[in-house]
C-alpha cells in the first residue's frame, strides 16, 4: 500500500480520484497532497463555464462521479429538484456545483476517517521518480511520497502552424476560446468571425457569442465541414447483441475491415447511435489489438468521423445551431487553414483544400482556434509535462496521445513501467483511447484507488 500520495492536478479526475480514497478506511492512514494547480477546485475548463447553454454531452444518469454509486449526479440534481429526469442533459456549470460539494463531503469524511489531506492550490514545476520514492517540486518547497498519480487533464492549445506571429501578437487570433467568452461583455463587438475546427469547441463557442454578439456573422472551417451528430431526445435502446460484432472486430484488428463489420452492423440497427454506444465499454480492449500502423490508419482516416458520432450535441443544442445557420449568421466551410496573416485591421485566412468555387480566402475580424484537446506531450510548453519528457521520467505515446503507459495508468520508463507514478485521463488516450470522459474517468479512479490501497 502507498500511505504518501500526491495527486497533480485539480479537475474532475484528480477530485474523484481523491474522494475514492477519502472514502476508503485502510489499515492505515493516507497522507494525501493534492496540488490543484492553483484554479478553481475540481472544476477544470469544462464545468468551469458559468454560461447555462453549455450543457454536458452526456445525459445526467450516466454522469456520476463514482463507479459504486451511479446515481449520484441524479440524485445531487433531484435532492433540489424532483421534475429532473436521468435523460437530460445538465448545464456543465450544476455539473461543477456537484462535483465541488463531493469534494467537500470527502474532505470531511477523509478526516473522520483519520487522512490527513493537504489542500495545496500550486502547479507542480517537476517531479522526480525513482524506484522506492517520488519527489515533487513547486517554488522552493520539494516533498517525497510513495507514489504520484498526474491528473493533468489535455494539455493547454499551441497555436497551429501557418499562424503568423503577428497575427498573434495583434490579439484578433484567439488559441483560448474559455478566455475570451469569459470576457466577451468587455470586448468590442466584431463583424465576422472565423472559427477554425468544427467540433464541441466551436459549438460551445457559437452557442455563446452568437448570443452575446446578435449583431455578428460567424463561418467555421473544418475539413469536412461538418458538425458533430446530435443525440435523440429519448435514449438510444442499446443494442440487442453486439458481442458477435465484436468478437469479428478482435478477430481481424485492421481499420479497413473495422469499418466493414460497422457499416454492417448499422445497416441492420434502427439506430446507429445504439451500435457505437455498445461499443463504448470495449474500445479500450479494442484499441489494445490494433497495432501502431493502424491506429495511424484509424486516425489517418477515421479519427473525424468517430469524433463526430461519438461526442454528440445534446438535442436542443443541435437545434440551436441549426437556426443560426438557418438565419444565415453561421456559414460552414469545407476546408483547411493554410495560412493566417494581418491585412490591415483585419486578419486574413488563406485556406486549401477547398471544393471548387468555393472561397480560398477569407476576411475576419477575429479567428478563433476550435480545434479541441492537445494530448501531443512532444508539442507543449507545460512546464511540468516538458520536465517529464525532458528528464526522460515519461515517454510519448508515438501517435501523440499523451503518454505510454499500461491499461492500470502505470507510466512507462523506457522499455519499463514505474510502479510508484501514475497518469489518469487524458495522459491514457494513446493506451486506451477512449479516455476523457466522465464514465471512464470514474473507473479509472476506483480501479487506481484499489491498486494505490492494495497490500
Ligand atoms: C468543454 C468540455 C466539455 C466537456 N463535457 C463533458 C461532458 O459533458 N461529459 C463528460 O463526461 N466529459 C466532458 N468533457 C471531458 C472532460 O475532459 C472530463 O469530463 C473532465 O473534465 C476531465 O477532467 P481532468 O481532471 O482530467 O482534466 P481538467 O479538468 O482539464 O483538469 C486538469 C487540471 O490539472 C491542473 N494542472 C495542470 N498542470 C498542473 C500542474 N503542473 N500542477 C498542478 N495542477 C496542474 C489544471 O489546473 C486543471 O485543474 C468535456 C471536456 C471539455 C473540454
Amino acid at each position: 500500500m502507498f500511505r504518501r500520495v500526491a495527486i497533480i492536478g485539480g479537475g474532475a479526475a484528480a477530485a474523484t480520484l481523491l474522494s475514492e480514497l477519502l472514502e476508503r478506511k485502510p489499515s492505515q492512514p493516507l497522507h494525501l497532497d493534492w496540488y490543484t494547480g492553483g484554479g478553481t477546485l475540481a472544476r477544470g475548463v469544462a464545468y468551469g463555464t458559468a454560461s447555462d447553454r453549455h450543457l454536458l454531452n452526456v445525459r445526467a444518469a450516466s454522469m456520476s462521479m463514482f463507479a459504486g454509486k451511479p446515481s449520484g449526479f441524479l440524485d445531487f440534481l433531484q435532492r433540489e429538484d424532483p421534475t429532473i429526469a436521468g435523460t437530460d442533459f445538465m448545464p456543465r456549470r450544476r455539473y461543477g456545483d456537484y462535483l465541488e460539494a463531493e469534494v467537500a463531503r470527502a474532505l470531511a469524511q477523509g478526516k473522520a476517517n483519520g487522512h490527513d489531506v493537504n489542500v495545496i492550490p500550486f502547479a507542480v514545476e517537476a517531479v522526480v521518480p525513482e524506484r522506492d520514492a517520488v519527489t515533487v517540486m513547486h517554488g522552493e518547497e520539494s516533498r517525497l511520497f510513495d507514489a504520484a498519480v498526474l491528473a493533468l487533464g489535455s494539455l493547454p492549445t499551441q497555436p497551429l502552424s501557418g499562424v503568423s506571429a503577428q497575427a498573434l501578437e495583434s490579439g484578433r487570433y484567439v488559441v483560448d476560446p474559455w478566455a475570451l467568452m469569459a470576457n466577451a461583455d468587455k470586448l468590442p463587438t466584431p463583424r465576422k468571425v472565423v472559427l477554425i475546427g468544427l467540433g464541441l469547441t466551436a459549438v460551445d463557442v457559437l452557442l455563446e457569442l452568437s448570443a452575446r454578439w446578435p449583431q455578428t456573422d460567424f463561418t467555421a472551417i473544418s475539413r469536412h465541414g461538418l458538425l458533430p451528430e446530435a443525440h435523440l431526445n429519448a435514449a438510444a435502446a442499446p443494442t440487442g447483441d453486439s458481442g458477435e460484432l465484436i468478437e469479428a472486430m478482435r478477430e481481424s484488428p485492421d481499420v479497413r475491415h473495422w469499418l466493414h463489420l460497422l457499416r454492417e452492423a448499422l445497416a441492420h440497427e434502427r439506430d446507429w447511435r445504439a451500435v457505437l454506444d455498445s461499443l463504448r465499454p470495449h474500445t479500450p480492449g479494442l484499441w489494445r489489438e490494433l497495432d501502431q500502423e493502424q491506429r495511424a490508419r484509424f486516425l489517418r482516416h477515421a479519427r473525424w468521423a468517430w469524433e463526430r458520432a461519438r461526442h454528440r450535441m445534446p438535442p436542443q443544442v443541435g437545434r440551436s445551431i441549426a437556426a443560426l445557420e438557418g438565419e444565415g449568421r453561421l456559414h460552414r466551410l469545407r476546408g483547411r487553414m493554410k495560412s493566417v496573416a494581418v491585412l490591415g485591421d483585419n486578419l486574413q485566412l488563406q485556406l486549401a483544400s477547398v471544393p471548387a468555387g468555393n472561397p480560398q480566402t477569407l476576411d475576419a475580424d477575429l479567428v478563433i482556434q476550435t480545434t479541441g484537446m492537445n494530448n501531443d506531450i512532444r508539442r507543449t510548453g507545460h512546464p511540468l509535462v516538458g520536465q517529464l519528457l525532458t528528464n526522460g521520467h515519461v515517454v510519448s505515446d508515438p501517435l501523440g496521445l499523451g503518454m505510454q503507459a499500461m491499461p492500470d495508468g502505470r507510466l512507462a520508463r523506457g522499455e519499463d513501467y514505474w510502479s510508484n507514478l501514475f497518469a489518469i485521463g487524458s495522459m491514457l488516450r494513446g493506451t486506451l483511447w477512449e479516455s476523457t470522459a466522465m464514465p471512464e474517468i470514474r473507473q479509472q479512479a476506483r480501479s487506481l484507488a484499489d491498486q494505490l490501497l492494495a497490500k
